[in-house]
Order: C-alpha cells, then structure tokens, then sequence
C-alpha cells in the first residue's frame, strides 16, 4: 500500500508530506478583495517567487522571509483556510478522498496535473508584471476548477 493511503497527514514524514504536492501552483495565485464584501477572489496573477512554467517556487527554502504572505501549510490551516483548492492533495487527503488519478504520484507523470487542467502552467501573469490599475482584470475562475473524479 503506498505511503498517502495507509497514513493520515499527521503519520507522515517531511519526505512524504513534502512529496504530497501535485505542484499544481493553484495555492501561489495572489487573491483579490472584492472591497464591498470583503469576499477572495482568485486571480492569475503568481507570486513574484511562483516559475510560471514548472510551477515550482524558485526560492523555497527561504520563501517566508521573501514572501510574507506565504502560506506554510501545516495539519492546522490545510482544513481550515477557505481558498486552498479542492484539488489540493493536501486537502483531498485531510478530507478523506485519497488522490486523484492524476496526482503524479499516482499517475507516474508530472505532466498529467497539466493536462487534466489542474495546473497553472503557462496561464499566469507575474506579480511585478500587472499594471497598478488592471488588477481588476486578473479575477479568474479557473483555479477553482475540479476534474470530474472519472476522467
Ligand atoms: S495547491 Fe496544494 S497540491 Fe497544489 S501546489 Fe499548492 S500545496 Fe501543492
Ligand atoms: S513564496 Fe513560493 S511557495 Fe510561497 S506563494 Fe510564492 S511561489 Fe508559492
């Protein structure tokens, strides 16, 4: 049995907890505040940190101290911030629906998280890059998107 479907999160090693991230990138999206309501509204604008391409942070060791709003997620926050994806493995995991078929390690092949849709990859605008007024502009959708479970 592999290691995400004999463990509960907390039973995990760093190694495996760290392995759990489909590096979908969906979690280094800034978030927009509608200002009446207060509500998150997800953008495709990434972090100044976030690789557009791979999806990985290109600095993570330091990526705190770089990037204050950075989340760490942790057993804690994974169930109880809002925004974090329904695909996210780590939330799939902490409510009891296993990893989808194409999780990589699942699946065997980073590429599928790109080709279900699951992946930001190629669909982002670099923080640094957003003109002051067109932020508006970058209110997105997609990053809630779910695969249906049969693809
Ligand atoms: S949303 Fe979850 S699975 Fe995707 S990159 Fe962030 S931590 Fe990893
Ligand atoms: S600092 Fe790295 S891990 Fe944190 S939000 Fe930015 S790209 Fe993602």
């Amino acid at each position: 049995m592999a290691f995400w479907e004999e463990k509960t999160l907390d039973q995990m090693t760093e190694t495996e907890w760290e392995a759990l991230c489909d590096g979908c990138g969906r979690c280094c999206l800034l978030k927009l505040e509608d200002e009446d309501t207060g509500i998150l509204i997800t953008s495709d604008v990434r972090c100044q940190l976030l690789d557009g391409d791979t999806c990985g942070c290109t600095d993570y060791p330091n990526r705190q101290a770089k990037v204050p709003d950075c989340i760490k997620l942790t057993l804690q926050n994974v169930t109880e911030i809002p925004w974090i994806p329904k695909t996210c493995a780590y939330r799939r995991i902490s409510e009891g629906k296993g990893l989808a078929w194409w999780h990589p390690l699942v699946s065997g092949d980073p590429q599928t998280v790109i080709d279900v849709g699951v992946s930001v990859s190629g669909r982002t605008v670099l923080e640094g890059d957003v003109e002051p007024d067109t932020w508006e502009e970058h209110a997105v959708e997609w990053p809630e998107w779910e695969p249906p479970e049969e693809l």
